[in-house]
């Protein structure tokens, strides 16, 4: 692995303990000013960060295996991304594209034409987050199709908005108490090869979530399917081989509009630029934000232009959608990504890292399953013989990883897995630093009663 140089040391250094008294002081601030539904995994506050390193305000350096969510792939100050948004803020921040246009957008769009899965004619709306995105797409599916249901599966996560939360599978944190929720949303099965019965295909996975389809939806009230190639939140599941393909099929098939939610799949992070390219899937519209535009606040829906075509003009829009500064972002993100072939880094952390969890499951039996592609890994911990979750397990050992300067982030339906997300600049000696303190907490959290 190439080692790009960086702005700031790239190494783990705790210098109080944690979090030192400057976090601590934050920590009280913050009680008083920030709601309480906000919740963080770091006790400590950020003060820069660079490369594979986060530093906080007290001067400790952490290792970053989450890259704030997917998002920073390429750091979360790549020099290129930072002056392009200087050069851009220098000259304006916004005109809102929808009452003056400008080139910063329509290039983003160019360049998302391109990049995404598919050589057909396509078209993209801009926006800020990726519930909108889901959204959206979900707005332009049902006015495309002129059918009303959505279908959507186990585990999913598309966002916190209220449509993405009926969207969106897991009670806890995310729906709990927040409803009533959006109407005809169906949530169906999904592939997911630790927890279903022994030797279920992908083939045969599909045809059991699209049997129930045509049972309870009927297919001509069906407007989209909308799946994430590679689940995030709810556990980095990667389906079984095929599943992605034959609901894919069966959905073009049928006149119902296959929206990928690649949100947190999305650019570089998975080994391709698109989860859905390692299964040839080709979507009739994706959603797209955190990985896009180098932290800035970015999201898009692009898609066959006879869809996105169908919206009458001013059906789709919002006031910051596409905001200059943020599309500067995205075209030196997307840049930089092509220079450095980030998804090949991707392949290379995955090779660097898989085997060395694989051998850690070898010995330690609370490690059930380990999975994932590219810079997208993750392991699901369990009690050893069984495949009962070990949630408070994984809490403990991305506890023990923080304490040791490693940020690590947990998901999963049932919180027991815990997953790696490292920028996909970050050097292979830092990686290799942060995936061993992360080994031994897992080896040191499993042999505590
Ligand atoms: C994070 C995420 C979202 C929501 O994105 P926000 O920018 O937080 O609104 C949607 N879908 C997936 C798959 C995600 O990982």
């Amino acid at each position: 692995m190439h080692d790009a140089t960086h702005r700031l040391p790239q190494r783990r250094a705790l210098v109080t303990p944690l979090p030192g008294p400057r976090s601590a002081a934050l920590a009280a601030r913050r009680d008083a000013a920030v709601a309480a539904g906000v919740g963080s995994t770091a006790p400590v506050y950020a003060a820069d960060a660079d490369g594979g390193v986060l530093v906080d305000v007290d001067g400790n350096s952490f290792i970053d295996l989450g890259s704030g969510i997917a998002v920073t792939s390429v750091g979360a100050s790549h020099p290129r991304v930072a002056a392009a948004v200087a050069e851009q803020a220098a000259r304006f921040t916004h005109t809102c594209f929808m009452v003056t246009p400008y080139e910063g957008y329509v290039r983003v769009a160019e360049q998302l034409a391109e990049r995404t899965p598919g050589a057909h004619d396509k078209r993209s709306v801009l926006f800020n987050s990726g519930a909108e995105a889901v959204e959206n797409a979900v707005k332009v599916a049902r006015l495309a199709t002129g059918r009303t249901a959505v279908v959507a599966f186990d585990h999913a996560y598309h966002g916190r908005t209220n449509l993405t939360m009926a969207l969106t599978a897991k009670n806890m944190p995310y729906k709990a108490r927040f409803g009533p929720f959006a109407p005809e949303i169906y949530r169906m099965p999904m592939s997911y090869p630790f927890r279903d019965e022994p030797g279920l295909t992908g083939a045969q996975a599909a045809r059991r979530a699209i049997s129930r389809i045509e049972a309870q939806i009927g297919v001509d009230s069906l407007a989209a399917i909308v799946i994430e190639p590679i689940q995030g939140e709810g556990g980095f599941i990667v389906p079984a081989p095929g599943f992605l393909a034959a609901l894919a099929d069966w959905a073009r098939a049928h006149g119902v509009v296959f929206i990928a939610d690649e949100v947190q799949t999305g650019f570089a992070r998975t080994g391709a630029w698109f989860a859905c390219e390692h299964e040839g899937v080709v979507p009739d519209l994706i959603a797209l934000a955190k990985g896009i535009a180098g932290g800035m606040p970015l999201a898009a829906v692009t898609g066959r232009a006879d869809l996105m075509d169908a919206v009458h003009p001013g059906g789709l829009g919002g006031t910051y959608g596409g905001n200059p500064v943020a599309c500067a972002a995205a075209s030196a993100t997307i840049a930089v990504m092509r220079e450095l072939d980030l998804p090949a880094r991707a392949r290379e952390i995955e090779v660097a890292v898989l085997p060395r969890l694989r051998e850690l499951a070898t010995e330690t039996p609370v490690i059930g399953d380990v999975r994932g592609r590219g810079a997208m890994l993750a392991v699901e911990l369990v009690r050893p013989g069984s495949t009962d979750p070990a949630p408070e397990l994984a809490k403990a050992v991305a506890a023990e990883a923080l304490s040791q300067g490693v940020l690590t982030l947990t998901c999963g339906t049932y919180g027991n897995v815990i997953r790696l997300l490292p920028p996909l600049v970050i050097g292979a000696d830092l990686l290799a630093d942060g995936v061993g303190v992360l080994a031994e907490a897992l080896r040191g959290c499993a042999r505590r009663p």
